[in-house]
């Protein structure tokens, strides 16, 4: 009731200001000639219809959403094509002709996303709830809300006319959170959709927001490289009841984990963290923006170093990376089991070699009984460059939603689409437009996903902005 009052009272005052606003930015008056822009509640609506496609992948389902964006498509007249390259997998490609004066940029986000913890979430994660000014949902962060702004900028650039100088190509790909299959299928059998683009914007860095205030626009110019290891140990099985040391495969395994986890491996500065801690150096106290100046001498200071070990995004982009993630022993308690088994996850640092670092880590396990072998494929981190067109016109939008941050190229630590891109000659960049801290980043992947209706509603200005300049 309170509430009901409350929004009355304050409609007139909405309104003006909503008038104010459109006729001084002129963001919602239709072009000459075109159609009225997408209004913000009609992103916001979009988004929420997206976030309620479950795509948990496994088993991913992408085929629903790839539906969802034909149909949109279709409505705008924007021609796109659905590749289901497996049984409900499938990648979507938009594609909107420019004047050719330019080459293509490609709009590519994935459709999938990881599973939910369902007794961990306060809400249903695919219903597309809105909330104290929140749309919560998997999918939120990681990367449905990208993937429906990119969509979003490219139907206002149909609406209002087109007239860009590149083609825009939009790519939505199956699969990114376990095997990349989507945007691998496109690798290998369509790279003809895709290739010719110069630049490529994908998932990767936000507008990184410490104690309420926005910071940098972090752009991820490169990736670390994934290299996943199992760890075998083999014994003699037994009966729980009767215990021995010798040959016994979870004690080995046990012993060479801990080894590994006590293992540090050499912290180095590669230049694009060169690049990182010098974009942040403004941003620091006195003292140590003069060390990020210079990373590499104040590596030397044990006090600093120790700073930046402690915190582990700034550890993982100055060294390869090693996480014991999963465990496996007996099927029940009372076995002693023949083989036990660990995951490891080690993120390579760019120009690694990776049968190197594998041969390192076999000699720290070293053990008898006990094995190590990679699982999948790896492929060696590349990097797109930190001048570019593409990043000049991130740098012209920063300028003008946040003038007192700074634009800084950024190490991504996890893996991206942009790694199998790269290879084609694309230019691939990592940028979303939402101003997050920490704690929000990190609800990707977690419970409770959610991304702010402001960063939304600011992120397609943001996003349509980056796509229009870099197209003029
Ligand atoms: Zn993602």
């Amino acid at each position: 009731m309170t509430e009901r009052r409350v929004a009355a009272a304050w409609v007139p005052a909405v309104i003006l200001a909503a008038a104010f606003l459109a006729l001084t930015l002129g963001a919602k008056a239709p072009a000459p000639g075109g159609k009225s822009p997408l209004q913000d509640d009609e992103i916001v609506a979009l988004l929420r219809d997206y976030l309620r496609i479950d795509t948990s992948n496994p088993p991913g389902n992408e085929l629903k959403a790839a539906r969802f964006f034909k149909e949109w498509f279709d409505r705008e007249g924007i021609p796109s094509e659905i590749f289901e390259f497996a049984p409900g997998r499938a990648d979507l490609v938009a594609r909107l002709k420019g004047n050719g004066t330019k080459r293509p940029l490609l709009l590519a986000n994935h459709m999938d996303v990881v599973n939910v913890e369902r007794p961990y979430w306060s809400v249903d994660p695919f219903a597309g709830i809105q909330k104290d000014g929140f749309l919560y949902g998997r999918g939120a962060l990681d990367m449905k809300s990208t993937g429906l702004l990119e969509a979003a900028a490219m139907v206002n650039v149909k609406r209002s006319g087109g007239g860009l100088s590149r083609d825009l190509i939009f790519l939505a790909t199956a699969d990114e959170e376990v095997g990349a299959l989507g945007a691998q299928w496109v690798v290998d059998q369509r790279p003809d959709l895709v290739k010719d683009a110069e630049f490529m914007l994908n998932e990767g860095g936000v507008i990184d927001e410490v104690d309420g205030k926005a910071r940098s626009y972090d752009v991820g110019v490169t990736e670390k490289c994934p290299m996943w290891v199992k760890i075998t140990a083999r014994g003699r099985p037994g009966h729980g009841s009767q215990p021995f040391a010798r040959d016994n495969a979870v004690l080995a395994l046990l012993r060479s984990l801990e080894r590994l986890s006590r293992y540090d491996t050499p912290m180095q500065v590669i230049p694009a963290a060169d690049a990182y801690f010098k974009a942040r150096a403004a941003a620091q106290p006195a003292g140590r923006a003069e060390k990020y100046r210079n990373v590499r001498e104040a590596l030397k200071d044990p006090e600093f170093r120790s700073s930046l070990e402690a915190d582990p995004l700034l550890n993982a982009i100055l060294r390869n990376t090693i996480a014991i993630t999963m465990l496996q022993g007996a099927p029940q308690t009372n076995i002693i089991p023949t083989a036990a088994e660990a995951r490891v996850d080690i993120r390579l640092l760019p120009g690694q070699d990776p049968a190197a670092f594998l041969a390192e880590i076999k000699k720290v396990v070293e053990e008898p009984g006990v094995t190590v072998e990679t699982v999948g494929t790896y492929v060696p981190a590349t990097a797109s460059p930190v001048e570019s067109d593409l990043m000049r016109a991130i740098e012209r939008a920063r300028a003008r939603h946040h003038p007192d941050t700074v634009l800084a190229p950024t190490i991504l630590t996890g893996w991206t689409e942009s790694a199998l891109m790269r290879p084609l000659g694309i230019q691939a960049y990592g940028f979303e437009p939402y101003v997050l801290d920490e704690s929000e980043q990190n609800r990707a992947h977690g419970n409770d996903e959610r991304i702010s209706v402001d960063n939304v509603v600011r992120g397609a200005r943001i996003m349509e902005e980056v796509v229009r300049d870099v197209s003029r």
